[in-house]
């Protein structure tokens, strides 16, 4: 094989708790990650050589074109540990936002390990995947898999979960940037002692009650995001004012997603909302279920 073509798709979470940093400054979370049909596309091709050549479609001018693209670590990262690993061009079509709290960057990272595995007959098994991923990123092993899954760790530590009932997600990606680091500084300094009921959204899933989903979303971030960025709120009651079921920020934001049970009531949300000016950019999704390995 000389080339192929991968895509790669975004996450939401649908619960995420902080616990504690630790010592290492990373930290401890309790995460539910699903994967959601909004997706980046990328070709890879074999080159006769060792380089790395990137081409950007579609990309937000924050992307990097070059080494500093996950896509190109990931590649120069499976080439340091196997020879047989040679260079490849890579076309990267992007549609994930970037900076928005759905891995859009994580998920092309780990589209080219599989791709260097798969091109370069490497023969890699899970774990060393996932221990290549997690030198790039702490969503990167997820990615690897995709599905309903509890991410504990740093993210690294992974539990499957059923795949969820039928939902349908509006994502809504407000025009603003919003940093991680700064958003897990300002949560070390925040006194608030809530958490989301991670394991009352595990309860939900397996028992394939998309309520329940919808009552339990929650993420411990929103509290020192919402505040330092009020657009998130807005944002949320956009959502539901165009009856959302639930409405949550995802990862450290800025996106927002809401819920719906059914799909004529997502396109009618989803045409609504585009038609309010500047409100960012939305997208339509529907869970992913498990997609690669
Ligand atoms: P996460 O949810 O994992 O925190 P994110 O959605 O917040 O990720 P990304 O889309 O991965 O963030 O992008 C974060 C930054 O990473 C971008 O601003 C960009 O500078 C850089 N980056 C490097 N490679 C990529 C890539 N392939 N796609 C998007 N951004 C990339």
């Amino acid at each position: 094989m000389e080339q192929l073509t991968k895509k790669a798709y975004a996450k939401i979470n649908l619960t995420l708790d902080v616990r504690h940093k630790r010592e290492d400054g990373y930290h401890e979370l309790r995460t539910v990650m699903q994967t959601i049909s909004l997706h980046d596309e990328l070709s890879f091709r074999k080159r006769g050589d060792r380089e790395i050549v990137l081409t950007l479609q579609n990309a937000a001018e924050d992307v990097p074109c070059d080494h500093r693209n996950l896509v190109c670590r990931a590649v120069s990262t499976v080439m340091e540990r196997y020879e047989a690993c040679g260079g490849m061009d890579i076309l990267l079509k992007k549609q994930i936002p970037s900076a928005a709290g759905m891995a859009g960057g994580s998920a092309d990272a780990a589209a080219a390990i599989l791709a260097c595995n798969e091109l370069y007959g490497l023969k890699m098994d899970e774990r060393t995947m996932c221990e290549i991923a997690v030198r790039i990123g702490a969503d990167v092993p997820y990615c690897l898999f995709g599905g309903t899954m509890l991410c504990e760790g740093i993210g690294e530590i992974m539990t499957p979960l059923p795949e969820l009932p039928a939902m349908y997600f509006v994502v809504i990606k407000p025009d603003i940037s919003v940093s991680t680091a700064q958003v897990y500084q300002a949560l070390d300094e925040d006194a608030a002692s809530w958490h989301p009921d991670v394991d009352g959204m595990i309860r939900a899933v397996k028992r394939k009650d998309a309520r329940a989903v919808a009552e339990y979303l929650g993420n411990r971030l929103e509290s020192v995001t919402i505040p330092q960025h009020p657009v998130i709120e807005e944002s949320k009651q956009a959502l539901y004012g165009c009856g959302a079921e639930g409405a949550l920020m995802s990862g450290s934001g800025p996106s927002v997603f809401g819920i719906f049970f059914d799909r004529e009531q997502q396109r009618l949300a989803y045409e609504a909302l585009c038609g309010i000016d500047g409100i960012g950019q939305i997208f339509m999704a529907e869970p992913a279920a498990d997609i690669r390995i």
